[in-house]
């Protein structure tokens, strides 16, 4: 398999080790070694020596949710993010990607987003028409909200309209290129998606993105990626929290007991872990959960439940036992991803959004 220099070496570092097996979230919920860093790279150096094709070990590389935990903790520096994601650009380029991820491909490729979906629900549809007038600021909702989640996507919209801010937002957003970037890494087709998304963007002033995912994406993949955006990007956490601090929204505390859970595209790659919390503490009591912040595990999503739905589920279980172990009730959510996730298990955990806290 063709892979640059870097990934290789390492590669061949990581395969020895197995010190960060304890904090992968799928490892901990298959139970098994394989779904780790190090089987991981272990696999791949098979693969780079010729002992076994690559084609076998893509379930593998496709367990991987690359939430950079492993990478967090590596005190030596090595990345398995980096070389999870070389590979599966060198599958889609090898034509050797698994038929469930090159669905998954087709649907970005066609339709902008991975599930294949073309229509909006009809209560956003209202919502986002009522915002069509072009504005400074823009709302970027995002795939998993538009077309996964369309009830939050709602209250996302509603809770700026309580604020009185003037914002668009788009019938024809485009894609910001995140689920190609997860499912192929830096393929041609994924810098094209962003690069179509960032002109989109920078007709605005202000962009508020609502989904840490495209966070992640527009804010630190597009810098990686040689894409520029001009407009000035906020996460919808950071700009919710302004509000609150300018009196906009007026908050009232109903003296609630949560706990937060951190994207880790937030915490751990935007080093943003605050303006979630002050909009909770106006809002409700705050306690922490076990690793939170950089430390924290992630809770599950709707892209990777499309194809290991089994896995997500105990993902999500795993969480919200560590939610019970404390004893708290509710957990609280930036992610419209990880709030689908954690709802769809059978619990007497409340699982509530921020739009939620704040709109009800
Ligand atoms: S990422 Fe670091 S800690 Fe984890 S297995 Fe690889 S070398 Fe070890
Ligand atoms: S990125 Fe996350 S899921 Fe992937 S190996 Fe590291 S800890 Fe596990």
């Amino acid at each position: 398999m063709i892979m640059s220099e870097k990934c290789k070496q390492h590669v061949d570092s990581c395969r020895f080790c197995w010190m960060c097996h304890h904090i992968c979230p799928i490892g901990n919920a298959t139970g098994h070694e394989r779904s780790t860093a190090r089987a991981r790279a272990l696999g791949i150096s098979l693969v780079n020596r010729g002992a076994i094709e690559l084609e076998e070990i893509m379930d593998n590389v496709y367990e991987c949710c690359t939430c950079g935990a492993c990478v967090h903790d590596c005190t030596t520096g090595w990345d398995p993010v980096m070389f999870t994601k070389e590979t599966r650009l060198q599958a889609a380029l090898e034509g050797k990607l698994p038929e469930y991820i090159k669905t998954l491909v087709d649907n970005c490729l066609k339709t902008g987003n991975a599930y294949g979906k073309t229509e909006l629900c009809a209560d956003l549809s209202a919502a986002i028409d009522a915002h069509k007038e072009k504005t400074d600021t823009l709302l970027y909702l995002g795939t998993d909200a538009r077309y996964m989640a369309c009830a939050q996507a709602v209250k996302a919209i509603k809770v700026l309209e309580n604020a009185g801010v003037q914002f668009s937002v788009l019938r024809g957003e485009l894609p910001s290129g995140a689920q190609l970037d997860f499912l192929i890494g830096a393929a041609n087709e994924t810098k094209e998606q962003m690069s179509a998304c960032a002109k989109m963007l920078d007709e605005y002033k202000t962009v508020v993105v609502y989904d840490p995912n495209d966070s992640k994406a527009i804010k630190q993949l597009y810098k990686e990626y040689g894409v520029e955006v001009k407009a000035d990007v906020l996460t919808y956490t950071a700009f919710v929290a302004s509000l609150i601090k300018d009196g906009k929204l007026k908050a009232k505390n109903t003296g609630k007991n949560v706990v937060f859970q951190d994207p880790y595209q937030l915490s751990r790659d935007l080093g943003e872990t605050e303006p979630a919390r002050e909009i909770i503490r106006a809002y409700a009591d705050l306690s922490e959960m076990l690793l939170n912040r950089e430390e924290t595990v992630w809770a599950g999503n709707i892209l990777m439940a499309q194809y290991l739905p089994d896995v997500i589920a105990l993902v999500a279980e795993r969480r919200i036992f560590n939610t019970k172990s404390i004893g708290a009730k509710a957990i609280v959510t930036a992610c419209v991803s990880e709030y689908t996730a954690l709802k769809s298990v059978n619990s007497d955990i409340e699982i509530i959004s921020v739009e939620d806290l704040i709109v009800g």
